[in-house]
């Protein structure tokens, strides 16, 4: 095994975020000294130039640029309609992020279970509807869109509203339909690691209705209309321009970045399925209902925290999503759900590393130590 020779000072880190800025430097440096000569911080051109292209690649009618992706879930929450007293479903096996949002405009998380896929698992949703129950949030986790053929029809069954928390999924598409394009509104994170990341914080709401759409811009703008007359209580919630000039830049190679992380897929589903004891992802490809941008690359393992801990010992960087704890296990928080499955994947889960920017040599170091580890 060639493993046994590589040499000890390979070290392919989780992510890199030195290496963010590093890949198009002149790119970003011509494009900000530009924009902030102009004078241009707050809702100027940039933002506006970065919308209708965000809106254009994913072929959603509006794309709304807010401070990050909590706010963008908390205020498709208010599109549709959630306020104080109601129920929201969503899967333990998120950021607490999609929570908070539930319970910041005063309505109340209730937490279901995931699936084998390690989205929301709708039957496990079904016991938990009540009269109170006004909306859904399917989590589309680690850049794969859930099977939105059933989700529909349980919202349909039970007059709820679907609100995607599409924040690890831009780009993503079930049956050719892009994430965060199902309900009311879908959102976007840009936070540094994801896939569409910015310098600092971001966000969007992607709405297909021009009525929503509207109502989302006064919204994230301290609720005023386009007059500048305010008509509502909003939120200082808007995309900084500095932050749209980066993602501009971004979006214009995010096509060749998602081809990428696919590819590294690829490559760690050749390296190692059918290791024995190994859960991976779907391949790309494996369904063709399903198109994934592998926001993240997150295995099973049966001996989860020896193979975390030997590939540490190999400079093979990992990490636990939440920090290893599904939301109903913060306990401060004193959520419950009833999740057998989300509860057994805390134990289990592992993210191996998956960025746009390792390259093969990366790749095989990782595929050769999870091989080493099972003595493969
Ligand atoms: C990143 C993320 C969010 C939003 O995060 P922000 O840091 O507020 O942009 C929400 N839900 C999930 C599942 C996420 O991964």
């Amino acid at each position: 095994m060639t493993s046994a020779f590589v040499a000890p000072s390979m070290k392919v880190p989780f992510f890199n975020y030195p290496r963010l800025y590093d890949e198009h430097r002149q790119e970003f440096r011509t494009a900000l000294d530009e924009s902030m000569s102009r004078g241009a911080f707050i809702m100027q051109r940039d933002l506006v130039e970065f919308e209708t292209e965000l809106a254009h690649y994913l072929g959603i009618k509006h794309a709304i640029g807010v401070a990050d992706g909590t706010v963008a879930i908390t205020m498709g929450l208010l599109l549709a309609g959630v306020g104080p007293g109601d129920e929201v479903i969503l899967p333990s096996h998120t950021f607490i992020a999609t929570a908070a949002a539930v319970h910041h405009i005063g309505a109340t998380p209730v937490l279901c279970d995931c699936g084998p896929d390690h989205l929301i698992d709708v039957e496990s949703a079904r016991p938990l509807v009540t009269d109170r129950t006004k909306a859904i949030i399917p989590v589309q986790l680690n850049g794969r869109v859930a099977d939105m053929d059933r989700i529909l029809a349980f919202a349909r069954e039970f007059g709820l509203k679907v609100v995607e928390d599409s924040c690890q999924a831009v780009g993503a598409k079930f049956k050719g339909r892009v994430a965060g394009s199902f309900g009311v509104a879908g959102t976007c994170s840009f936070y540094p690691a994801k896939t569409l990341g910015a310098f600092g914080d971001g966000g969007a709401l992607l709405i297909n209705d021009d009525s929503l759409a509207e109502l989302a811009r006064e919204l994230r703008d301290h609720g005023r209309a386009s007059t500048g007359k305010v008509v509502r209580f909003g939120f200082n919630g808007r995309l900084d321009n500095i932050q749209a000039v980066i993602l501009r830049i971004k979006l214009r190679h995010y096509a060749g970045a998602i081809a990428r992380r696919r590819a590294i897929a690829e490559q760690y589903t050749a390296g190692l399925d059918g290791l024995p004891g190994l859960v991976l992802p779907s391949a790309p490809n494996s369904d063709p209902r399903h198109y994934d941008i592998f926001q993240n690359y997150e295995i099973e393992s049966d001996r989860r925290d020896e193979l975390r801990a030997f590939l540490t010992a190999r400079g093979v960087g990992t990490l636990l999503q939440w920090g290893g704890r599904m939301i109903h296990q913060f306990d401060a928080l004193d959520l419950r759900a009833n999740a057998p499955f989300a509860e057994a994947l805390s134990h289990r889960y592992l993210m191996l590393p998956m960025y746009h920017l390792l390259d093969d040599r990366d790749v095989t170091h990782v595929v050769e130590s999870v091989r080493a580890f099972h003595g493969a």
